[in-house]
């Protein structure tokens, strides 16, 4: 049956192909003329070289492939996603700027969603097809996905924000999700939201244009951008609000698009090969694809809500705090017990990981647990190796303050070494403002340079109650040596 499927999806699409070779063979006489002038907005500048953003592209997609489920490039979803992509891709211009090496990928997610990183990869999750109602909606979200990318949107604000002082090694560990830059904004980011700087309406629009400006030269109706997002509005509930949030609607999508088109000539637009649509759809549609909730967290389930300072509202006590029991986590790399009603919410037994409440994870950090993670140090001295450490998370963060100085600690018969910080939590207090959040940060050096360390993380004001759970965690914590 899937055999089958798939291959049948496969022939038609390489039908398609070349149907829709002959086809833009046929009408090229009537497309824009060369003397038509499509003017797409200017890219942003930013301190990040083209080469720069493509190399933070390719270290975010390493770190995406870790976190999250990416379909491989021959399932027949994969396949559709990035023959869209690559109809939009000859439109883009390779001025003033050299045009990006887009990359187009499904994530195994329910969630209507896509994000894109700086250099070209777009990911595109299985709830989005599942929504989709024909080919022109899928190849609008693809292109305003595009449009992030060729408008430098993440290189712009991370260089706005003041990350570019420090280097490409933070903006790539901001937008490749490593702890250094995670704890940048928010507190700590888990799963791919750590790669998104969030966008303003005012990027939005600039998305939607590039969009649509790809749309109309590939022959798709570019309202259908417009009509998609509208469908997620109005369909709200669990899934259609999470890519808004992500993409917040700039006002007047509908109009803003016609606008743009109304200053090109007139042309025949279609909603794409709706047979073709159909077959992918109906795959698709047969897939069960995970939840980010049950990767990241029940906030959504729980119903805390987002405010539009991107805070969280407090989480229930009951929610978050051990129950007592406890379970035995078997890493590759060592052996910790967490609490009985605490998830692995990212990461496996063979990456790096967060062990937390979901109730304490938001969509783009976590307020409550333990996040563990392998540290490449340049010393093998365990202080020299924690200078390092902090000297990364200070320089991405400064937000962030380390407390004190760094002190000995034992781990199961390791010495290795301990230091607070403080910054603020992605949940916010009764008025409105973030809380005050503590870190507990312990290295623990493994074999020569490399180390291990465990960032423990609560508001401030709930710190002391989850300390008996997190000393219980780290009085567990074997380093497997072999
Ligand atoms: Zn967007």
């Amino acid at each position: 049956m899937h055999a089958f499927s798939y291959s049948a999806a496969r022939r038609t699409l390489a039908t398609q192909a070349v149907a829709l070779i002959l086809i833009a063979v046929m009408a090229a006489p009537q497309l824009v003329s060369a003397a038509t002038t499509i003017r797409f907005p200017t890219p942003h500048s930013s301190a990040y070289t083209h080469e720069q953003q493509i190399q933070i592209g390719q270290q975010g997609e390493a770190e995406v492939r870790k976190q999250m489920q990416v379909l491989p490039d021959d399932d027949p979803l994969a396949r559709y996603v990035r023959y869209l992509g690559e109809k939009l891709v000859p439109y883009v211009p390779d001025s003033p700027n050299p045009r990006y090496p887009y990359s187009f990928h499904v994530v195994n997610l329910k969630e209507v969603n896509a994000f894109s990183l700086p250099g070209g990869p777009v990911y595109v999750n299985v709830g989005t097809i599942q929504a989709a109602e024909n080919e022109a909606q899928l190849a609008g979200v693809i292109g305003h996905e595009m449009g992030h990318t060729y408008m430098q949107h993440a290189a712009a604000q991370a260089t706005k924000e003041g990350y570019a002082q420090v280097g490409l090694g933070i903006l790539g560990a901001i937008l490749g999700g490593g702890v250094a830059g995670a704890l940048g904004r928010t507190a700590i980011a888990v799963g791919a939201n750590a790669y998104f700087l969030k966008y303003s309406r005012n990027d939005e629009s600039e998305a939607d244009h590039v969009g649509a400006l790809l749309m109309y030269q590939a022959g798709y109706n570019p309202q259908a951008l417009a009509d998609f997002f509208r469908k997620l509005e109005q369909e709200g509930g669990s899934r259609g609000p999470q890519f808004l949030s992500d993409h917040p609607d700039p006002g007047n999508r509908a109009q803003a698009i016609a606008a743009i088109i109304r200053q090109l000539p007139p042309r025949q637009y279609t909603n794409g090969d709706m047979a073709q649509f159909n077959e992918v759809h109906d795959i698709a549609m047969g897939r069960r694809p995970r939840s980010d909730q049950d990767t990241q967290g029940g906030r959504r389930r729980d119903g805390a809500g987002q405010d539009d300072q991107g805070g969280v509202q407090p989480v229930s006590q009951r929610d978050v705090i051990p129950n007592g029991d406890w379970r035995t986590l078997n890493h590759s790399a060592f052996r910790v017990q967490y609490p009985a009603n605490w998830q692995i919410v990212s990461g496996n037994e063979t990456s790096d990981v967060t062990i937390a409440p979901p109730a304490g994870v938001t969509q783009n950090a976590i307020a409550y647990g333990a996040i563990i993670r392998e540290f490449d140090a340049e010393s093998d001295a365990p202080d020299a190796a924690m200078h390092d450490l902090e000297n990364q998370i200070r320089q991405s963060n400064p937000n962030l303050r380390i407390i004190g100085h760094d002190e000995p600690v034992t781990v199961n018969g390791v010495q290795g070494r301990s230091v607070d910080m403080v910054t603020s939590s992605p949940i916010n207090g009764p008025d409105g403002r973030p809380l005050r959040e503590r870190d507990w940060l312990v290295l623990i050096p493994w074999q020569g340079s490399r180390d291990v360390y465990v960032v423990f993380v609560a508001p401030e004001n709930d710190f002391d109650r989850l300390r008996p759970a997190f000393e219980q965690m780290l009085r567990s914590f074997q380093l497997r040596q072999d």
